[in-house]
């Protein structure tokens, strides 16, 4: 078994379709790119032992793959379309690679994402996915447009991949272990939601290295601060139940990586608007803070300024109150 017959497993499980002018099989892709909107591509790169544990499924290698690509597309406001899939495997393993298959396709799917090329070499388990996505180039969400006293909204629940990582330090017993596992192996890129606030919501980017981390790149390509009420940072009950000591808690939820939610600013009006179609849709949207017009990062707690958690370790748990 070689490096064709691993191409052509994959090439197998894409079907035909009309934007896809040429697929696998070429020196390169086809793709036809409406003339109203603007190409928007982004690659991210997964490797063994660094951005997932070794021990994670095969499924969960490929859907996550996609997975923070496609969170990259949604911080856009773009609709993903196109993915293209860079794989290095230590050995042709096909039991591996058909459940590696069974994630990626899973999520692309679901998403109507087609992956139209690829390369296929050997060495230590690395995963590169390029997506590409559609957006008109005026609605995109850029980090640099966020507006003095813009709404600071995120979605869905912060610190549980961060909490399924590191559960051991965390919880002997309490709360739901295998869904915050899954929160950090299976991650739901918002795509839809992406979508819906690309022209309504001024900036946005996805939380992938930690909510303050992520945010602070906001506010520092828009030259502007924000003030955060921890109280009001969105936590799920399976992180309640496994970590109880609210430190701890907060901690996580501002400095956890792997959220992959959106973290978006908007006026008070498109926040009502947003909020009208997430109860239509389910999503769950939560404003958590404000921008403002003195630079820096300020955290509030029962009308008190807060000390930022530190975001340089994990190392440093649990170590203060
Ligand atoms: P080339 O030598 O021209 O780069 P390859 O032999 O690497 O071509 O690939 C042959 C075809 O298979 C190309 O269309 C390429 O995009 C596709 N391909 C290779 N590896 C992958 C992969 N891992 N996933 C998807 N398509 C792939
Ligand atoms: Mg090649």
């Amino acid at each position: 078994m070689g490096e064709f017959d691993l191409i052509a497993r994959i090439r197998a499980r894409c079907l035909p379709r009309p934007d896809v002018l040429l697929g696998i099989g070429d020196d390169a892709a086809l793709l036809h790119v409406p003339s109203n909107c603007a190409l928007c591509v982004s690659v991210d790169t997964l490797i063994a032992g660094v951005h997932f544990p070794r021990d994670t499924a095969a499924y969960s290698v490929g859907w996550k793959a996609l997975a923070v690509n496609l969170s990259d597309m949604a911080a856009m406001g773009a609709k993903p379309m196109w993915a293209t899939l860079a794989l290095t495997l230590p050995e042709p393993d096909y039991a591996w690679l058909d459940g590696f298959l069974d994630g990626f396709f899973a999520l692309a799917q679901a998403e109507a994402v087609a992956l139209v090329g690829g390369d296929t070499t050997r060495g230590p388990l690395s995963i590169t996915v390029t997506i590409h996505g559609l957006v008109a180039a005026a609605k995109a969400l850029r980090r640099d447009a966020a507006r003095v006293g813009d709404v600071i909204a995120v979605s869905g629940t912060l610190g549980d991949a961060a909490a399924g990582l590191r559960i051991d330090q965390f919880s002997a017993s309490g709360g739901d272990h295998a869904y915050l596992r899954s929160r950090l192996d299976c991650p739901t890129p918002r795509v839809a939601l992406g979508q819906f606030l690309a022209g309504r919501a001024r900036a946005a980017v996805d939380i992938s290295d930690g909510l303050l981390a992520d945010l602070q790149h906001v506010l520092s390509a828009s030259g502007l601060g924000a003030d955060i009420e921890v109280d009001a940072l969105p936590s799920s009950e399976a992180l309640r139940e496994a970590v109880v000591n609210p430190h701890d808690r907060t901690q996580l939820q501002c400095s956890g990586g792997d959220d992959y939610e959106l973290l978006f600013t908007l006026s008070i009006e498109a926040w009502q608007e947003v909020c009208a179609e997430a109860e239509r849709q389910a999503w769950q949207v939560t404003v958590i803070g404000r921008v403002s017009a003195d630079t820096g990062l300020r955290l509030w707690q029962d009308g008190k300024q807060k000390a930022l958690p530190d975001t340089a370790g994990w190392n440093h748990f649990g170590d203060s109150s």
